[in-house]
């Protein structure tokens, strides 16, 4: 199947990775709604809510403790989203968990590979 996910989960498309396991790969967002922005997607498809597995979704909720300990303690936001989308309003059709960081101060998005390198040092 021709998945944009399945190729990033794979490896076979670059992205800016913080965190992977066996399971899942958090990598961030190329359009973010706010600085910080990483999506958590299985490494192997599914669509949506419907269709992931209970031991897909604990991997996805363990590894969403996780970025959000390093967002919080790299980027210091005021408070952090998660929203996963299904149907229509699902743009890339392989699930993924979006993890968005809330400043209090709105400021201008800086550069997603800026971001990454603060969240990877
Ligand atoms: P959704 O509407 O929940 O399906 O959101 C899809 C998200 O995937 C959007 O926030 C896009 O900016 C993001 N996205 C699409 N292509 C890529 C990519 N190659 N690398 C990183 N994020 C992507
Ligand atoms: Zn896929």
């Amino acid at each position: 199947m021709d998945c944009l996910f399945c190729k990033i989960g794979n490896g076979e498309i670059p992205s800016y990775t913080v965190y992977e396991n066996e399971y899942v790969r958090c990598f961030m967002d190329i359009n973010p709604v706010h600085d910080g922005h990483v999506l958590i997607i299985p490494k192997k498809h599914f669509l949506d809510n419907n269709d992931i597995t209970l031991e897909y979704l604990g991997e996805i909720n363990k590894a969403s403790k996780k970025v959000m300990k390093l967002l919080n303690d790299k980027l210091k936001p005021d408070g952090i989203k998660l929203v996963q989308n299904n149907g229509i309003i699902q743009e890339v059709k392989h699930y993924h968990l979006h993890l968005i960081p809330i400043y209090e101060v709105k400021k201008e998005n800086s550069d997603v590979k800026d971001v990454y390198e603060i969240l990877s040092k």
